[in-house]
């Protein structure tokens, strides 16, 4: 029997919100997430389709109130659109969010907005054609910005950018984005370059930019004041002068959220991750698998998960690599 119905750790957290990768898989090949030649998993060792929504009711009757989907490309895995109608309809949950690379949005917006999902997350680095081609090895440009377009003209709730900047590469077109972001309506957020995983094209601590010097070089142009918006993440908020939309700053090589963190992460394999930056873990494909059709030995386990929840993270780009998993296993 389970004394609770919440997901509580020793440290007193409670985890509410979670972010399940549901394809190692990517149409693109970005520099700071994979490496050239990536092997991906084979199909019997990620997680069906049934799997993911059995774990997501798991974690939504043990007081999980908002849901990621993220990847990899959660876009490329077969039969998404429909999985995110079946999670959208999980009682309880409050928001299903995704983060895509926008690839597939131009098709895809409008049936991810009728099948639930509130807002969408939209990486995008660069306005460049060129580099964008190079940031991401394969994808093309335009096909992301119609995909904005579509997401937009869908009607979400929110539609936030992501941008991860690295010296030397799109430093320069940091204002660039944040205009583009005011004008096109949309809020941005800018994320540091994380030690995860093994990838051949560029040394992580050469590439280093610090969301002090994006914060900085955005001053430069624009008044930002702190918002007391809090996610119990690593983002901090800021207003823009003069615009509806924020600017945020994804800062994982510090410390100061880990007290707050309410989140863990299920990998595509079915791997529960207690800490993006640790390596604490709880294998629930096995146990999906070894209970297909008895939820409390699922939800039984995820309390148990809690006792291993570690305290924080311990990010060093000097150390490399300090994360052996790449970020697209982990699901960002
Ligand atoms: N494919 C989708 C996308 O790109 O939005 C979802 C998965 S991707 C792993 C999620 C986020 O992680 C993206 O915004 C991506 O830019 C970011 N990301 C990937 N590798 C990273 C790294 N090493 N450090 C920081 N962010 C990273
Ligand atoms: Fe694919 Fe997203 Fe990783 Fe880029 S960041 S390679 S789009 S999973």
């Amino acid at each position: 029997m389970m004394s609770t119905n919440k997901l509580i750790d020793k440290f007193g957290r409670q985890v509410t919100y979670v972010r399940i990768s549901v394809t190692d898989r990517c149409d693109f090949r970005c520099v700071y997430c994979m490496s050239e030649d990536m092997e991906f998993l084979p199909r019997e060792q990620v997680l069906t389709l049934e799997e993911i929504l059995s774990l997501s009711k798991a974690f939504v009757e043990m007081g999980v109130t908002k849901i990621r989907i993220t990847g990899g490309e959660p876009l490329v895995r077969n039969g998404i659109v429909k999985l995110l109608g079946d999670i959208a309809k999980l009682d309880g949950l409050d928001e299903l969010v995704i983060t895509t690379n926008g690839s597939q949005l131009a098709k895809l917006a409008q049936p991810l907005k009728d099948a639930g999902v509130k807002r969408i997350n939209v990486s995008l680095d660069t306005l460049g054609a060129a580099k964008f081609n190079k940031i991401t090895r394969v994808g093309q440009l335009d096909g992301v910005l119609a995909g904005i377009q579509a997401a937009k003209k869908a009607g979400f709730d929110k539609i936030k950018l992501n941008a991860v900047i690295l010296k030397n590469r799109n430093e320069d077109e940091v204002n660039d984005l944040v205009q583009f972001a005011m004008d096109e309506g949309l809020d941005i957020s800018f994320i540091e370059e994380m030690p995860m995983g093994v990838i051949d094209s560029h040394s992580r601590e050469e590439a280093y930019y610090s969301s002090d010097q994006i914060k900085h070089d955005i001053e430069k142009a624009y008044d930002l004041t702190a918002s007391n918006k809090k996610t119990g993440g690593p983002a901090n908020y800021y207003e823009v002068g003069g615009y509806t939309n924020n600017v945020g700053f994804i800062s994982p090589h510090s410390h100061n959220f880990c007290e707050t963190c309410n989140r863990v992460r299920v990998t595509a394999s079915g791997l529960l991750l207690l800490c993006l930056g640790q390596e604490h873990s709880m294998d629930f494909k096995r146990i999906l698998r070894a209970n297909p059709t008895d939820l409390n030995k699922v939800k039984e386990a995820l309390v148990e998960s809690m006792k291993i929840k570690p305290k924080g993270h311990d990010f060093d780009i000097s150390e490399k690599p300090v994360i052996f998993r790449h970020m697209s296993v982990t699901g960002g």
